[in-house]
């Protein structure tokens, strides 16, 4: 499972520069989409070799009365659900009211919290830092976020023993740069077929009240549940195995539909870490919006999050039902506008409440994983790659013409494309976009994101 990493800390000791240095993603391409990167605060991560979930926790400020008044709601829920903490204080500013007001509280939950002194640069860091200590957190980790020191070597330190506790494999290379898996012709076909004989694990997520219970009742109503497991905390997912028509499914349900023991009989609280995790763990993932509501930041959010995970989607637009034309006309037009650059993945209009809909999902979740898990030769995607380049040179880059040489599968689910060439990695943007649309309409790729990956030379 993906580790959960909380930022913690009074305002201003640099939390969301650290944010942001964490979240911002090596893929341009992925995480280039309009409106989803403002103010985000849960994020994906990859740094050291581990990929996380990152949550800036925001407005903590534990300086005047109980830290449990000042905390807000939310931020105190993802100290509870991560994994570990990074506790930022001001190397600057040194030690106030507000720091030990927050270690105490973190003393009090045993959570695994590693101290970090920021703005470091210019200072002289160790006599600036030595009054942490008596925070109580042990060691004290320095970091000048905004200059991007000592923030891998933080992670390393803080992630490594959560790791290693786990079975997490760290995945770097000798160069210390993120492994890329490379198939041979015979990994990918093994890879494919292992994809095609599992479960899909569909995740059905969306904001609260969009009717994620009721469409898995509805579900669940419909075709034969197998059997399904007690949760292991309130904060976990619900994993259902079921099965219709020949093909496997274990639906992730976000929503604790199906939590029955009466000890457990709790008003289940939306949870984004819950949601995100599930996110990680699916193939698939059905997003669930309400129609009443019309598109929200928080969807946005969702969403953005499912793409940068390069997850297989479907968009599900529910509470279809007895609204009038005008309402219908409004939601398509926003949907057009919000969500047009997502134009590979099929949006469903469907009524949870009455089953409108419903049966048709299912062929879309599974179009979306076979695009995602279908093997393409290096000779088709060689030629499709050739054919990209026949149809639109790529530009010249300091005088030279980027050449692309041949391209193969890097990996499913979703699909990554390896090309390699000379000088592939100065190639703008616009037409790797160019390049990416280009495989998915002569793929015919529908409902997954699909990556291209550059490398230089043969
Ligand atoms: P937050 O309120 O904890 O999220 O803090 P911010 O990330 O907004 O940072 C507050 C201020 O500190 C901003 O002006 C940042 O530019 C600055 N800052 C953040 N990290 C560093 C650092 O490593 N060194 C210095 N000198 N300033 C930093
Ligand atoms: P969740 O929080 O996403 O699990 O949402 P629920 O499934 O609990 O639904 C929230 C509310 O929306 C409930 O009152 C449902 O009856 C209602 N609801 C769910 N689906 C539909 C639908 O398709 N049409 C209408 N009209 N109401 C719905």
């Amino acid at each position: 499972m993906i580790p959960v990493v909380a930022l913690v800390g009074r305002p201003n000791v640099g939390k969301s520069t650290l944010f942001n240095r964490l979240t911002r993603t090596r893929d341009a391409l992925v995480a280039d989409f309009p409106g989803l990167t403002r103010d985000r605060k849960y994020g994906r991560a990859f740094l050291a070799g581990y990929e996380f979930i990152v949550v800036d926790t925001g407005g903590i400020d534990g300086s005047e009365e109980g830290i449990e008044t000042k905390m807000a709601e939310q931020s105190l829920a993802a100290i509870e659900e991560a994994d570990v903490v990074l506790f930022m204080t001001d190397a600057r500013a040194g030690m106030t009211a507000a720091d030990l007001a927050i270690a105490q509280h973190l003393r009090s939950r045993d959570k695994v919290t590693f101290v970090v002194a920021n703005k470091v640069d210019g200072i002289d860091a160790d006599s600036a830092c030595g009054e942490f200590w008596s925070l109580g957190l042990g060691e004290v980790y320095q970091m000048a976020a905004a200059q991007g020191r000592g923030v891998t070597n933080m992670i390393d330190y803080a992630l490594t023993p959560y790791a290693e506790a786990m079975g997490i494999v760290r995945q770097l290379d000798e160069e210390g740069e993120q492994v890329e898996r490379e198939y041979t012709e015979e990994e990918a076909e093994a890879e494919q077929e292992r994809l095609q004989n599992l479960p899909i694990k569909l995740a059905i997520i969306g904001k609260p009240n969009v009717g994620k219970s009721t469409l898995i009742n509805r579900i669940l109503g419909e075709e034969r549940v197998v059997v399904y497991d007690e949760p292991g905390t309130t904060r976990d997912s619900i994993y259902i195995p079921m099965s219709r028509e020949g093909r496997e499914y274990i639906l992730i349900d976000t929503a604790g539909v199906r939590r029955r023991s009466k000890v457990n009989e709790v008003i289940e609280k939306f949870s984004v870490i819950k949601t995100l995790k599930a996110v990680e763990d699916a193939n698939v993932v059905l997003l669930v919006i309400d129609a009443r509501e019309g598109i929200a930041e928080q969807d946005l959010g969702l969403l953005g999050f499912t793409l940068n995970a390069g997850r297989a989607l479907v968009i599900a637009i529910n509470k279809w039902d007895g609204i009038d034309q005008k309402v219908k006309d409004r939601v398509k037009s926003e949907l057009d506008r919000r969500l047009g650059f997502i134009d590979f993945a099929r949006i469903h209009f469907i009524s949870a409440l009455h089953g409108t809909g419903v049966g048709h999902l299912y062929e879309s979740i599974e179009e979306a994983y076979d695009s995602a898990t279908r093997r393409v030769s290096t000779s088709m995607l060689t030629r499709v790659m050739q054919m990209s380049q026949d149809d639109h040179q790529p530009p010249l880059v300091n005088g030279r013409r980027v050449k692309l040489k041949y391209a193969h599968a890097g990996g499913y689910n979703p699909p990554i494309v390896v090309i390699h060439g000379n000088q592939v990695k100065k190639l703008p943007d616009s037409y790797k976009r160019y390049m990416m649309n280009y495989f998915r309409r002569s793929l015919k790729v529908v409902g997954t994101p699909i990556q291209l990956r550059f490398h230089e030379g043969a």
